[in-house]
Protein backbone atom coordinates (compact mmCIF):
# COMPACT_ATOMS: atom_id res chain seq x y z
CA UNK A 1 0.00 0.00 0.00
CA UNK A 2 1.27 3.21 -0.87
CA UNK A 3 -0.26 5.74 1.52
CA UNK A 4 -1.35 9.41 1.13
CA UNK A 5 0.44 10.52 3.70
CA UNK A 6 3.69 9.50 5.75
CA UNK A 7 4.95 10.31 8.86
CA UNK A 8 8.78 9.67 9.67
CA UNK A 9 10.94 10.98 12.50
CA UNK A 10 14.73 10.09 12.58
CA UNK A 11 17.41 10.26 15.51
CA UNK A 12 17.23 13.98 15.89
CA UNK A 13 13.84 14.02 16.44
CA UNK A 14 14.59 11.75 19.60
CA UNK A 15 17.44 13.10 20.37
CA UNK A 16 15.40 16.52 20.72
CA UNK A 17 11.94 15.11 22.25
CA UNK A 18 14.53 13.25 24.54
CA UNK A 19 16.21 16.29 26.13
CA UNK A 20 12.59 18.26 26.36
CA UNK A 21 11.71 14.71 28.39
CA UNK A 22 14.80 14.77 30.66
CA UNK A 23 14.84 18.54 31.19
CA UNK A 24 11.76 18.14 33.22
CA UNK A 25 10.10 21.25 31.39
CA UNK A 26 7.47 19.73 29.01
CA UNK A 27 5.05 22.85 28.82
CA UNK A 28 5.96 26.17 26.54
CA UNK A 29 8.85 27.28 26.93
CA UNK A 30 12.65 27.65 25.22
CA UNK A 31 12.36 25.07 22.35
CA UNK A 32 9.19 26.83 21.49
CA UNK A 33 11.29 30.04 21.16
CA UNK A 34 13.60 28.67 19.13
CA UNK A 35 11.03 27.30 16.75
CA UNK A 36 9.40 30.05 16.35
CA UNK A 37 12.33 31.94 15.69
CA UNK A 38 13.13 28.66 13.07
CA UNK A 39 9.80 29.26 11.68
CA UNK A 40 9.81 33.22 11.16
CA UNK A 41 13.18 32.77 9.33
CA UNK A 42 11.78 30.26 7.45
CA UNK A 43 9.04 32.51 6.26
CA UNK A 44 11.43 35.78 5.68
CA UNK A 45 8.61 37.44 8.84
CA UNK A 46 9.57 39.59 11.49
CA UNK A 47 7.10 37.29 14.35
CA UNK A 48 6.34 33.95 14.52
CA UNK A 49 3.83 32.99 17.78
CA UNK A 50 3.29 28.82 17.87
CA UNK A 51 -0.11 28.24 19.19
CA UNK A 52 -1.32 24.37 20.31
CA UNK A 53 -3.21 23.56 16.66
CA UNK A 54 -3.95 25.36 12.98
CA UNK A 55 -7.82 26.08 13.93
CA UNK A 56 -6.70 28.17 17.10
CA UNK A 57 -4.13 29.83 14.45
CA UNK A 58 -7.11 30.86 12.50
CA UNK A 59 -9.14 31.75 15.28
CA UNK A 60 -6.42 33.97 17.37
CA UNK A 61 -5.08 35.68 13.87
CA UNK A 62 -9.07 36.92 13.64
CA UNK A 63 -9.61 37.34 17.54
CA UNK A 64 -6.46 40.15 17.40
CA UNK A 65 -8.32 42.27 14.89
CA UNK A 66 -11.57 42.58 17.23
CA UNK A 67 -14.08 41.73 15.28
CA UNK A 68 -17.78 42.68 15.75
CA UNK A 69 -21.11 40.17 15.02
CA UNK A 70 -21.63 41.10 11.64
CA UNK A 71 -18.36 41.51 10.30
CA UNK A 72 -17.37 39.56 7.25
CA UNK A 73 -15.01 37.55 6.36
CA UNK A 74 -14.82 36.62 2.79
CA UNK A 75 -12.94 33.39 1.98
CA UNK A 76 -13.33 30.20 -0.31
CA UNK A 77 -16.05 27.40 0.02
CA UNK A 78 -13.12 25.05 -1.79
CA UNK A 79 -11.28 24.39 2.11
CA UNK A 80 -11.00 22.64 5.11
CA UNK A 81 -13.88 23.18 7.12
CA UNK A 82 -11.72 24.49 10.02
CA UNK A 83 -11.83 27.85 7.28
CA UNK A 84 -15.01 28.16 8.18
CA UNK A 85 -15.33 26.82 11.88
CA UNK A 86 -12.72 29.77 12.64
CA UNK A 87 -14.78 32.21 11.19
CA UNK A 88 -17.68 31.71 13.32
CA UNK A 89 -15.84 30.88 16.40
CA UNK A 90 -14.79 34.92 16.25
CA UNK A 91 -18.64 35.32 16.41
CA UNK A 92 -18.27 37.47 12.25
CA UNK A 93 -20.15 36.02 9.11
CA UNK A 94 -18.40 34.11 6.51
CA UNK A 95 -18.99 34.85 2.93
CA UNK A 96 -17.91 32.59 0.76
CA UNK A 97 -16.57 33.66 -2.77
CA UNK A 98 -15.60 31.75 -6.09
CA UNK A 99 -12.76 30.27 -7.26
CA UNK A 100 -10.10 30.00 -9.81
CA UNK A 101 -9.84 26.75 -12.47
CA UNK A 102 -6.52 27.12 -12.95
CA UNK A 103 -5.29 27.00 -9.48
CA UNK A 104 -8.80 26.14 -7.39
CA UNK A 105 -7.57 29.15 -4.97
CA UNK A 106 -9.79 32.23 -4.36
CA UNK A 107 -10.68 34.13 -7.41
CA UNK A 108 -10.27 37.74 -6.89
CA UNK A 109 -13.30 38.92 -8.76
CA UNK A 110 -15.30 37.11 -6.93
CA UNK A 111 -14.14 38.39 -4.07
CA UNK A 112 -14.54 41.90 -4.98
CA UNK A 113 -18.37 41.81 -6.35
CA UNK A 114 -18.80 40.53 -2.68
CA UNK A 115 -17.25 43.31 -0.76
CA UNK A 116 -19.58 45.27 1.39
CA UNK A 117 -19.61 47.85 4.07
CA UNK A 118 -19.20 45.53 6.73
CA UNK A 119 -16.27 42.99 5.07
CA UNK A 120 -13.14 43.01 7.27
CA UNK A 121 -11.18 40.61 6.41
CA UNK A 122 -10.11 38.75 2.99
CA UNK A 123 -8.80 35.02 3.84
CA UNK A 124 -7.16 33.33 1.30
CA UNK A 125 -6.65 29.59 1.57
CA UNK A 126 -3.65 28.69 -0.37
CA UNK A 127 -4.76 25.45 -1.24
CA UNK A 128 -2.17 22.17 -1.52
CA UNK A 129 0.31 24.34 -1.19
CA UNK A 130 0.17 26.75 -3.72
CA UNK A 131 -0.57 30.46 -3.01
CA UNK A 132 -3.78 32.10 -4.13
CA UNK A 133 -3.31 35.53 -6.44
CA UNK A 134 -2.42 37.61 -3.88
CA UNK A 135 -1.58 40.92 -6.13
CA UNK A 136 -4.87 41.83 -7.10
CA UNK A 137 -6.09 40.87 -2.86
CA UNK A 138 -3.56 43.10 -1.94
CA UNK A 139 -4.94 45.96 -3.94
CA UNK A 140 -8.35 45.12 -2.96
CA UNK A 141 -7.27 45.16 0.67
CA UNK A 142 -5.87 48.27 0.17
CA UNK A 143 -9.07 50.10 -2.10
CA UNK A 144 -11.28 49.12 0.69
CA UNK A 145 -8.92 49.02 4.22
CA UNK A 146 -9.16 45.35 4.74
CA UNK A 147 -6.82 43.08 6.34
CA UNK A 148 -5.79 39.67 4.95
CA UNK A 149 -5.13 36.20 6.76
CA UNK A 150 -4.12 33.94 5.43
CA UNK A 151 -5.28 30.27 5.86
CA UNK A 152 -1.90 28.82 4.64
CA UNK A 153 -2.31 25.57 6.78
CA UNK A 154 -0.46 23.68 3.28
CA UNK A 155 1.45 25.93 2.70
CA UNK A 156 4.80 26.42 5.15
CA UNK A 157 7.54 27.82 2.31
CA UNK A 158 5.20 28.50 -0.56
CA UNK A 159 5.68 31.92 -2.25
CA UNK A 160 4.11 34.26 -4.43
CA UNK A 161 6.42 36.72 -6.63
CA UNK A 162 9.49 36.25 -4.29
CA UNK A 163 6.93 37.37 -0.96
CA UNK A 164 6.42 34.26 1.40
CA UNK A 165 3.41 33.08 2.62
CA UNK A 166 2.35 34.72 5.78
CA UNK A 167 4.05 37.66 5.50
CA UNK A 168 0.71 39.71 3.85
CA UNK A 169 -1.08 40.60 6.92
CA UNK A 170 -1.43 37.48 9.58
CA UNK A 171 -0.29 34.53 8.44
CA UNK A 172 -2.06 31.07 9.72
CA UNK A 173 -0.15 27.61 9.34
CA UNK A 174 -1.14 24.42 10.79
CA UNK A 175 1.35 21.70 12.24
CA UNK A 176 -1.32 18.62 12.23
CA UNK A 177 0.01 15.07 11.35
CA UNK A 178 -0.33 15.44 7.55
CA UNK A 179 1.14 18.51 6.64
CA UNK A 180 4.43 19.65 5.27
CA UNK A 181 5.64 20.21 8.89
CA UNK A 182 4.29 18.48 11.83
CA UNK A 183 4.12 18.48 15.97
CA UNK A 184 1.03 15.98 15.85
CA UNK A 185 -0.86 18.97 16.65
CA UNK A 186 0.14 22.46 16.26
CA UNK A 187 -0.21 25.78 14.89
CA UNK A 188 1.54 29.14 14.24
CA UNK A 189 1.10 32.84 13.20
CA UNK A 190 3.31 34.99 11.44
CA UNK A 191 3.15 38.30 10.92
CA UNK A 192 5.65 42.00 10.20
CA UNK A 193 2.87 43.62 12.63
CA UNK A 194 4.59 44.21 16.23
CA UNK A 195 0.93 45.22 17.83
CA UNK A 196 -0.30 42.08 16.26
CA UNK A 197 2.35 39.46 17.52
CA UNK A 198 2.29 41.36 21.22
CA UNK A 199 -1.14 40.68 21.20
CA UNK A 200 -1.07 37.27 20.27
CA UNK A 201 1.48 36.41 22.76
CA UNK A 202 -0.68 37.55 25.57
CA UNK A 203 -3.77 36.18 23.88
CA UNK A 204 -2.00 32.89 23.86
CA UNK A 205 -1.10 32.96 27.73
CA UNK A 206 -4.87 33.89 29.43
CA UNK A 207 -4.47 37.26 28.54
CA UNK A 208 -1.66 37.69 31.38
CA UNK A 209 1.77 39.59 30.45
CA UNK A 210 3.28 39.33 33.71
CA UNK A 211 2.30 36.73 36.28
CA UNK A 212 -1.45 37.05 37.31
CA UNK A 213 -1.64 40.51 35.97
CA UNK A 214 -4.10 40.23 33.05
CA UNK A 215 -4.92 43.03 30.21
CA UNK A 216 -6.97 41.55 28.03
CA UNK A 217 -9.33 38.37 27.79
CA UNK A 218 -7.30 35.24 26.76
CA UNK A 219 -7.62 31.60 26.78
CA UNK A 220 -4.74 28.64 27.05
CA UNK A 221 -3.23 28.75 23.01
CA UNK A 222 -0.06 27.55 24.30
CA UNK A 223 2.44 24.76 21.90
CA UNK A 224 4.24 22.16 24.64
CA UNK A 225 8.58 22.32 24.13
CA UNK A 226 7.84 18.43 23.53
CA UNK A 227 6.15 19.35 20.44
CA UNK A 228 8.35 22.17 19.15
CA UNK A 229 11.33 19.72 19.64
CA UNK A 230 9.90 17.62 17.11
CA UNK A 231 9.57 20.11 14.13
CA UNK A 232 12.77 21.54 14.63
CA UNK A 233 14.79 19.20 12.63
CA UNK A 234 12.13 18.73 10.48
CA UNK A 235 12.47 22.35 9.37
CA UNK A 236 16.36 22.22 9.80
CA UNK A 237 15.85 19.57 6.28
CA UNK A 238 13.07 21.25 5.33
CA UNK A 239 14.51 22.37 1.95
CA UNK A 240 15.18 18.84 1.25
CA UNK A 241 11.78 17.47 1.95
CA UNK A 242 10.39 20.31 -0.86
CA UNK A 243 12.77 19.27 -3.28
CA UNK A 244 12.08 16.06 -3.09
CA UNK A 245 8.00 16.95 -3.17
CA UNK A 246 8.86 19.00 -6.12
CA UNK A 247 10.51 16.55 -8.10
CA UNK A 248 7.42 13.84 -7.71
CA UNK A 249 5.37 16.36 -8.65
CA UNK A 250 7.40 17.03 -11.58
CA UNK A 251 7.84 13.46 -12.55
CA UNK A 252 4.15 12.99 -12.20
CA UNK A 253 3.29 15.69 -14.09
CA UNK A 254 5.36 14.68 -17.52
CA UNK A 255 4.08 10.92 -17.19
CA UNK A 256 0.53 12.48 -17.16
CA UNK A 257 0.68 15.01 -19.40
CA UNK A 258 -1.01 12.95 -22.23
CA UNK A 259 -4.32 12.06 -20.43
CA UNK A 260 -7.72 12.95 -22.16
CA UNK A 261 -9.68 14.62 -19.78
CA UNK A 262 -7.34 14.80 -17.09
CA UNK A 263 -6.34 18.42 -15.64
CA UNK A 264 -3.20 18.30 -13.72
CA UNK A 265 -1.50 20.47 -11.05
CA UNK A 266 0.41 23.47 -12.48
CA UNK A 267 2.60 25.98 -10.91
CA UNK A 268 1.95 29.17 -11.66
CA UNK A 269 4.22 31.85 -13.33
CA UNK A 270 5.86 33.94 -9.99
CA UNK A 271 4.41 30.97 -7.70
CA UNK A 272 6.30 28.48 -5.54
CA UNK A 273 4.71 25.58 -5.29
CA UNK A 274 5.41 23.39 -1.42
CA UNK A 275 3.03 20.41 -2.96
CA UNK A 276 1.32 19.15 -0.17
CA UNK A 277 -1.05 17.64 -2.13
CA UNK A 278 -0.86 16.56 -5.80
CA UNK A 279 -4.23 17.22 -7.23
CA UNK A 280 -5.26 15.89 -10.47
CA UNK A 281 -9.45 17.02 -12.19
CA UNK A 282 -10.81 14.41 -14.18
CA UNK A 283 -12.94 16.51 -16.54
CA UNK A 284 -16.21 15.04 -18.18
CA UNK A 285 -13.62 13.84 -21.24
CA UNK A 286 -11.85 11.18 -18.69
CA UNK A 287 -12.38 7.80 -19.63
CA UNK A 288 -13.39 6.82 -16.19
CA UNK A 289 -15.84 8.39 -13.45
CA UNK A 290 -14.05 9.49 -10.82
CA UNK A 291 -15.59 7.00 -8.42
CA UNK A 292 -14.15 4.54 -11.10
CA UNK A 293 -11.08 5.98 -10.47
CA UNK A 294 -10.69 6.08 -6.98
CA UNK A 295 -11.59 2.38 -6.88
CA UNK A 296 -8.93 1.62 -9.58
CA UNK A 297 -6.61 3.29 -7.38
CA UNK A 298 -7.87 1.48 -3.89
CA UNK A 299 -7.26 -1.84 -6.17
CA UNK A 300 -3.50 -1.06 -7.05
CA UNK A 301 -2.81 -0.10 -3.68
CA UNK A 302 -2.76 3.03 -3.79
CA UNK A 303 -3.86 5.49 -1.36
CA UNK A 304 -5.62 8.43 -2.66
CA UNK A 305 -7.28 11.89 -0.72
CA UNK A 306 -10.42 13.20 -2.01
CA UNK A 307 -9.58 17.53 -1.05
CA UNK A 308 -12.60 18.18 -0.07
CA UNK A 309 -15.76 16.20 -0.78
CA UNK A 310 -18.11 18.96 -0.55
CA UNK A 311 -17.62 22.64 -0.44
CA UNK A 312 -17.96 23.65 3.46
CA UNK A 313 -21.26 25.22 3.01
CA UNK A 314 -22.95 22.39 1.96
CA UNK A 315 -22.91 20.33 5.69
CA UNK A 316 -25.83 20.44 7.51
CA UNK A 317 -24.64 22.60 10.54
CA UNK A 318 -24.23 25.64 7.68
CA UNK A 319 -26.84 25.07 5.57
CA UNK A 320 -29.39 27.52 7.34
CA UNK A 321 -26.64 29.17 9.45
CA UNK A 322 -27.34 32.90 8.80
CA UNK A 323 -23.73 33.71 9.80
CA UNK A 324 -22.64 31.67 6.58
CA UNK A 325 -23.19 33.13 3.08
CA UNK A 326 -22.73 30.77 0.29
CA UNK A 327 -23.09 32.40 -3.18
CA UNK A 328 -23.71 31.17 -6.45
CA UNK A 329 -19.84 29.75 -7.14
CA UNK A 330 -19.97 27.90 -10.17
CA UNK A 331 -15.91 26.77 -10.44
CA UNK A 332 -15.70 25.29 -6.64
CA UNK A 333 -19.54 23.59 -7.69
CA UNK A 334 -18.01 21.94 -10.68
CA UNK A 335 -14.25 21.22 -8.96
CA UNK A 336 -15.52 20.00 -5.79
CA UNK A 337 -16.44 16.71 -7.52
CA UNK A 338 -13.74 15.60 -10.10
CA UNK A 339 -10.78 16.39 -7.44
CA UNK A 340 -8.56 13.74 -6.33
CA UNK A 341 -5.29 14.13 -4.48
CA UNK A 342 -2.23 11.56 -5.64
CA UNK A 343 0.43 10.56 -3.45
CA UNK A 344 3.48 13.47 -3.30
CA UNK A 345 5.29 12.77 -0.22
CA UNK A 346 8.77 12.98 0.38
CA UNK A 347 8.80 9.02 1.14
CA UNK A 348 7.82 7.87 -1.74
CA UNK A 349 10.10 5.77 -3.96
CA UNK A 350 10.76 5.82 -7.79
CA UNK A 351 9.17 2.11 -7.54
CA UNK A 352 6.27 4.03 -6.13
CA UNK A 353 5.98 6.67 -8.34
CA UNK A 354 5.96 4.07 -11.85
CA UNK A 355 3.12 2.61 -9.45
CA UNK A 356 0.98 5.47 -9.53
CA UNK A 357 1.93 6.40 -12.93
CA UNK A 358 1.01 3.14 -14.58
CA UNK A 359 -1.77 2.88 -12.56
CA UNK A 360 -3.47 5.73 -13.82
CA UNK A 361 -2.24 5.60 -17.73
CA UNK A 362 -3.89 1.92 -17.32
CA UNK A 363 -6.94 3.31 -15.84
CA UNK A 364 -7.87 6.69 -17.97
CA UNK A 365 -5.74 5.48 -21.18
CA UNK A 366 -6.39 1.56 -20.95
CA UNK A 367 -2.73 1.12 -21.62
CA UNK A 368 -0.80 -1.57 -20.28
C1 LIG B 1 -5.23 21.56 8.38
C2 LIG B 1 -5.96 22.78 8.01
C3 LIG B 1 -6.45 23.69 8.96
C4 LIG B 1 -6.52 23.43 10.45
O1 LIG B 1 -5.47 22.93 11.04
P1 LIG B 1 -5.55 22.00 12.35
O2 LIG B 1 -4.14 22.06 12.80
O3 LIG B 1 -5.97 20.64 11.91
O4 LIG B 1 -6.49 22.62 13.32
C5 LIG B 1 -7.02 24.87 8.52
N1 LIG B 1 -7.16 25.14 7.22
C6 LIG B 1 -6.74 24.29 6.27
C7 LIG B 1 -6.91 24.67 4.83
C8 LIG B 1 -6.14 23.07 6.63
O5 LIG B 1 -5.75 22.24 5.66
Amino acid sequence: MIPITSVAFGEEEEKRVLEVLRSGMIAQGPVVAEFETAFADLCQVKHAVAVNNGTTSLIASLQVLDLKPGDEVITSPFTFIATLNAILATGATAVLADICEEDFNIDPTSVENLITERTKVIMPVHLYGQMANMKPLVNLAKKYNLTIVEDAAQAHGASYQGQMAGTFGLGSFSLYATKNLTTGEGGIITTNDDAYADRIRVMRNQGMRQRYEYVMEGNNYRLTDLQAALAIPQLNRYPETLQKRTSNAFFLSESLSDVEGLQLPKQLEGRKHVWHQYTVRLGPECAMTRDQFIEALTDAGIGYGIYYPKLVSEYAPYLDNERVQAHSTPVAANVVSQVVSLPVHDHLTQDDLNHVVRTVLQALKGKK
